[in-house]
Parts: structure tokens; sequence; C-alpha cells
């Protein structure tokens, strides 16, 4: 087993301790400080999903006299970068990053450690502006995180397994070394629905196995090449009761006929099911719908909105079922606008369409709806379907991976500030408060999954919501941003 040394690095106050016990988990108490070591360096064995690690804290720096703080931390920094195979230097995602971040970063930059950055914080909104913040700081993609509720930390996994698998590697290479193989986390086979400490089922995926220290047998190693299989889309299929969620999860299920692996049957604790829609593996996520046919007060239940929310959270795109009879209703757009807030892609599947009965009345209603009451992604895609008897299945499922596709769409750099230049151009942005126009300097997509921009700009305060919208619905028209959620930021220039 390959064990990866990580260190947390950060000034004081960023997290960094909280980071460390969440990490280092019921283990904490075999955190000892070692003899010959100095105090405020702590070590811990700790797990992430099935990852073993060690970890290796520096936190503890807040007694030393303010004048020796700076020197002692680089001191502190350095042998702890020293014994890392990886660091993960975190910052206040609501402070945002200081100068004292930036000196920290200043270390990192010339040290041969990797470096994953890790904006902490980042529970709830607040913590927005400090992420992109963090993108400036050069050292790579920042990985959202919130140490105190548990969030992020499936993304945290991610960005550390490429270190892992390579120091497996080195291992494997050295003589006598035993490498070990680290299970894809997007195929690993999932077993727990939320763990103890209730971290949320999009973690439960990257901490599944984590209490059992046998990986399971059946779960592929992850392969590096490109000759690896695509990862399997994850969808969710959401909607209010008896919309005929379970019926559409059973007939795509039976007509693809291709169902894999032991956890493909209705098992109690079944929360995902792996298939193959023409080739393409598809990862059905959180079956609330086939979970409950095996309870008796299946007609009586209502719209579990945690149920809703947590299936949301562990999909990339949503479907949401609606009844033809009764489309976009009160409860049906608040699951949508869930999903748009929740940055995943959404389909609308208008079912039971055999049994509509007005259907020029319904296809009407859907395109006021969307228009007027789903302002926040637009070109959001709809299907009529019949799952009872089979009808436009396909339709739907193009219509799945057509948004995936959109989700995870990247636009360079270049051709985005060509594009800004085109857009201030037309209709440039209008003069601030003190008669000073707000300058759009530089803009970059920052992520994708959802398409996330970063603008840079003088003055952000001065330009109004109705700017950003113009821009927001420009991005969507010229890059073809449909029915996805597109994601905005204004940012300071220095
Ligand atoms: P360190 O000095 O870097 O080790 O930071 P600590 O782990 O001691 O945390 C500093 C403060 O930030 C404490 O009050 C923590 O409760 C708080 N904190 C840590 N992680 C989070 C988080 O994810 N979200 C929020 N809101 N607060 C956090
Ligand atoms: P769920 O609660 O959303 O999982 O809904 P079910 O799949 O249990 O379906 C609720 C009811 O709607 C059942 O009586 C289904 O037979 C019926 N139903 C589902 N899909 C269709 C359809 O495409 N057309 C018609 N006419 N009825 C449907």
């Amino acid at each position: 087993m390959t064990t990866l040394t990580v260190a947390i690095i950060g000034r004081p106050n960023v997290g960094k301790s909280t980071l460390f016990n969440r990490l280092a988990g019921r283990r904490l108490a075999i955190v000892h400080d070692q003899p010959g070591v100095t105090r405020d360096r702590r070590f811990a064995d700790g797990r992430l999903g099935d990852m073993a690690l060690r970890i290796v804290d520096t936190a503890g720096l807040e007694e030393a006299p303010a004048d020796a703080l700076e020197g002692r931390m680089r001191q502190q920094t350095e042998r702890a970068l020293a014994e890392a195979d990886v660091a993960l230097m975190l910052i206040d995602a609501r402070a945002g990053v200081t100068p004292l971040d930036e000196h920290f970063a200043q270390i990192l930059r010339v040290s041969p450690t990797p470096v994953i950055v890790v904006a902490n914080k980042c529970e709830g909104r607040a913590g927005q502006g400090g992420l992109m913040d963090a993108y400036g700081l050069g050292l790579g993609d920042p990985v959202p995180l919130s140490a105190e509720h548990g969030d992020g930390l499936a993304l945290l996994y991610e960005a550390l397994l490429p270190h892992e698998q390579a120091l497996a590697a080195r291992a494997d290479a050295a003589p006598g070394g035993a490498g070990a193989e680290a299970p894809d986390p997007e195929t690993a086979e999932m077993h727990d629905e939320a763990g103890d400490d209730g971290v949320s089922p999009l973690e439960a995926r990257a901490l599944a196995n984590a209490e059992d220290d046998d990986a399971d047998p059946d779960a592929p190693p992850a392969e590096a090449d490109d000759t690896a299989p695509p990862r399997p889309l994850n969808l969710a299929i959401v909607g209010r009761p008896n919309t005929g969620k379970s019926t559409l999860v059973n007939r795509l299920l039976d007509e693809d006929r291709l169902l894999t692996g032991p956890e493909a049957g209705v098992t109690r604790d079944a929360i995902a099911i792996d298939w193959s829609h023409r080739g393409r593996p598809i990862r059905l996520v959180d079956t609330a719908g086939l979970r409950r046919k095996g309870r008796v007060v299946e007609s009586l239940e209502k719209l579990s909105v945690a149920d809703t929310l947590n299936a949301i959270r562990m999909a990339e795109v949503v479907v949401l079922v609606m009844d033809a009879n009764m489309v976009m209703d009160k409860q049906d757009l608040s699951i949508a606008r869930m999903v748009v807030e929740e940055g995943r892609a959404l389909v609308l599947a208008v079912n039971k369409w055999d049994a509509a009965e007005n259907r020029a009345a319904v296809l009407k209603r859907m395109r006021d709806r969307l228009e007027t009451s789903l302002t926040q992604a637009r070109g959001i895609r709809f299907v009529t379907l019949s799952a009872l008897r089979g009808r436009n299945l396909d339709r739907l499922m193009d219509a799945a991976l057509e948004a995936h596709e959109v989700w995870n769409r990247r636009v360079a750099t270049g051709r985005l500030n060509r594009w800004l230049t085109g857009m201030t151009e037309a209709h440039p942005p209008p003069m601030g408060q003190h008669g000073r126009r707000v300058r759009l300097r530089y803009m970059t997509q920052a992520k994708a999954r959802p398409p996330t921009f970063a603008v840079f700009c003088s003055r952000a305060e001065d330009l109004p919501d109705s700017y950003v919208r113009y821009l927001v619905n420009g991005l969507r028209e010229t890059f073809g941003f449909e029915g996805v959620p597109v994601r905005l930021y204004l940012r300071k220039s220095r």
C-alpha cells in the first residue's frame, strides 16, 4: 500500500488544524509529537477514501513572537515540504488572498514539491470570491473545500489521486517496490450513502470503502492511458412523486439490457446503477425511485427535498421528470432551480405524453415557463416522452449527453478575450459613480462543470447586474452554453 505524505501549509487561521483533524479522523488518537521533531509540526496517519495518507501539519505558530513569525514559518514550511510528496496550501476563501498567503505561495512556487491550492471555508457563497482569487496565485486550479463541514473531500481526493499514482509508479519502479492500485473515485463501488460523520453522498463516493481496507475486488483499476473507457456520466432522475420516475428508470435499464455488477438489481442499499447506453457508460445515481419500490408507503410519499438535493449533488446531469398534464408547477420549478443553483446540467422530461390532454397547450406552457421562470439557465432542453410505452427515451438520453458535453465545455482564453473586446465595443460598460468607466481588462474560464468565468476589471462594484447579464447571455449565444448554468465572477484587477 502506498502512503502519500501530505503537508498542510498556510498562514495561521486558514483551517489547517481543522483539515488535519478531518483527514486524521478517528485515527487522531495516534497523533503524537515525534521525538526530536519541533513541537509545532504534527504527524498523523489518515485516510481519504481508499487513499492512505501521512499528514504533516504546520499549525501552531500563533504563539511565536510576531517579529519572528515570518522567519519561523518559512523554516517550518520548508521542512514540511522536504518531507512531503505533495503540499496542500490552504487559503481562507472568505478572507480572499492576503499578502501573507502570497508570501507562502512564493515559497511554494520555488519548491520542487508539487502543490495543490485549497480554498478552505468555501461552504455557502461567501467563499466564491476567494476561490477566484486563488486562481491568481499561479499554482494551478484551487480545490474548493470546507474542512469544517467536510464538503469537497471528493474533489480533494481527485486532486491527490495523480500524486498517489505517481508515487505508486515510483515504488513499483524501485527494486522490490510494491505498487498499489488506486481505484478511480468515479468507478469505485458505492456501498455507503453517507458516512457517519455527516458527509454528503458526493463525499461518500470518495469515501466509500473508507472503513473497509479491502477495496472492492470488482472495482476496475484506474487507468491513466487514453485507451481507458470514458468515465460514466452521473445521471440523477428526480421529480415529484407519481410523475413516472420508477417507470422511466426501469424502462431505460430494460431497453438497454446491459446491467452490470451485482448491484444492478434492486437491492435496498443500491444507490448507483451502472449501465451503458449505446456504448456510453451511464451511472444512475441515487435512484430514489427504485429504492422506494421496496417500501410499503410508496403511494403516500411526499417529495423529500433532502433526498432530491442529495441526488442532485451526486449528479452531473439531472433529469427532472414531470407529468405532461401538470408541467412546471411550483414544485417542479423549485426542483429545477435547485438543479441550476447547484451548478448541474438540467434536462426536463415531459412524461406521460401518451396521456397528454392538450399537447399544444402543454408545449406552450413549457416555453412560457422556461422563458419567464427559469431565466438562470436559458435554453434548457426538454423532451416529451412516454416512459410507460418506451417512447422517445433515446431523445431523452441524447439531450442528457448533449447537456453533459456543454457542461464540460471549455473556451480558450484567447478566444474569450477577443469576444470580450467585441462585446465591450458593441456596448461599452456604463460610467461609474465618479464619471469613470468600468474597464473590463481580461477574462478567463476559471473552470468547467459548470462553465465558470472570471472577468478582471476596475471598479467591479460599479458594474450593473444588467451588464453582467449581457455578458452571460452573450457567452451562451456565442459559445453555445445552452441549458446549463453559466457563472461569471467579477474580480478587481491589480
Ligand atoms: P489553522 O490556524 O490554520 O490551523 O486554523 P484552524 O484549523 O485552527 O481554524 C481557524 C478557524 O477557522 C477556526 O475557528 C475554525 O473553526 C475555522 N474553520 C476551519 N475550517 C473552516 C471551514 O471550512 N469553514 C469555516 N467557516 N470555518 C472554518
Ligand atoms: P414515481 O413515483 O415518479 O416513481 O412514478 P411511477 O413510475 O411509480 O409512476 C406513477 C404512475 O404513473 C404509475 O401508475 C405509472 O404506470 C404511470 N406512468 C408512468 N409513466 C407513464 C407514461 O409515460 N404514461 C402514462 N400514461 N402513465 C405513466
